[in-house]
């Protein structure tokens, strides 16, 4: 029988999505010489052969996670893909196999599963990576999608959380906040609709970032430009949750600090313009929305060079020793301390 220890109810907001997961398996040994690296990264790493395999998986909730009145199921179908394909990009690997488990309740037709299906199709074909098995069972509300997704990396290749140095440059790909501005946009429109459901919304200046949260895209032609420009990042994250949360992922795994300069950072000028139309700082948020699925590595500085020219790869500040902390540089050349008010799953919600 089970001993019930629980006679405290610690709620999980105590805790937070990290603190949980540190909670629950820092009893977990690895017994395994193939396991490289276990529970700690985007994604684990295993030894098989002369190469290494990387593993991740996430599970996506309804209600949590997507909300189907603005989010089409083959568009989810997409994005619940890519979002682990992230993971694994983020290992520096190429993503190869992915395993798709659904729980749904009897309120999806057939024809609604297929629409999923299709955008899992069509992101399967895009990355090139081969649909290798899953698992279907029922819920009692809603859908629930799991997927695995399995790369492999060549042995010198793969690049951890942990390695960054003093004095290496931060690195990010693409631009940020617009995932989460398509959500505010979106949110905004559904209030309206329920309103008014004969309003036809003009979402025409919003297009780039209602697809940012729609259809976003994972970074796999930036893999395949780090080694055309023979450059190993020293440690790399995939931004699901907000800079500012993954920035501290990378300085308190590699034990360093970091400067980062407010206005170094990438933002796409519907980011601006939408952050203005809705009176919100764009540095805000940059830092904290979420779901970008862009890339945060950090780079030597003797790579320079190598990236310098480049506009997929935008410098936004450099590493220190972790006795200097992490700070935001702001516009007006004042310091301040970089905290992960991002994306927790676990917190209250706002
Ligand atoms: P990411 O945002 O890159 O998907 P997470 O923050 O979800 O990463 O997870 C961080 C690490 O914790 C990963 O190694 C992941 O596999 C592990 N992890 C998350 N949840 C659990 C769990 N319930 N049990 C064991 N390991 C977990
Ligand atoms: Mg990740």
């Amino acid at each position: 029988m089970i001993e019930d220890k629980n006679q405290q109810r610690t709620p999980l907001s105590a805790l937070g999505e990290f603190g949980l997961i540190d909670h629950l398996t820092t009893n977990f040994k690895i017994n395994h010489k193939s396991t490289i690296k276990g529970i700690g990264d985007d994604a684990a790493v295993l030894s098989h052969k002369d190469k290494n395999i990387v593993v991740t998986t996430d599970l996506l909730v309804e209600g949590v996670h997507f909300d189907l009145s603005y989010m089409p199921l083959k568009h989810l179908g997409y994005k619940a893909v890519v979002v682990n394909l992230s993971d694994v990009y983020a290992m520096n690997a190429n993503a190869t196999q992915i395993t798709v488990s659904i729980a749904v309740s009897n309120r999806f037709p057939l024809e609604a599963l297929e629409e999923l299906y299709a955008g899992i199709k069509t992101a399967a074909s895009i990355y090139n990576i081969d649909v290798v098995g899953g698992d279907t069972t029922s819920s009692t509300s809603g859908l629930l999608i799991s997927i695995t997704a399995i790369g492999e990396v060549n042995k010198d290749d793969v690049v951890y959380r942990n390695g960054a140095k003093p004095n290496d440059l931060l690195v990010v790909t693409g631009d940020l906040g617009g995932a989460y501005l398509g959500l505010q946009v979106l949110e905004r429109e559904k209030e309206v609709f329920k309103v008014n459901p004969n309003s036809q919304p003009d979402l025409e200046m919003y297009t780039y970032i209602i697809e940012r949260q729609l259809k976003p895209e994972a970074r796999k032609d930036i893999i395949k430009l780090l080694k055309d420009l023979n450059v190993k990042p020293t440690s790399m994250i995939d931004i699901s949750d907000g800079l500012s949360s993954e920035i501290i992922h990378l300085c308190k795994q590699s034990e360093v600090g970091c400067d980062l300069y407010e206005n170094k950072i990438p933002l796409d000028p519907q980011v601006i313009s939408t952050c203005e139309e809705f009176d919100i700082d764009s540095t805000t948020v940059a830092l904290n929305g979420g779901e970008d699925y862009e890339l945060l590595m950090t780079i030597a500085q003797e790579d320079f060079p190598k990236i310098k020219a480049n506009p997929n790869l935008t410098v936004i500040g450099y590493i220190t020793e972790a006795s200097s902390g992490m700070h935001l540089v702001t516009r007006a050349d004042t310091k301040i301390p970089i905290k992960a008010q991002g994306w927790n799953a676990l917190n209250d919600q706002e």
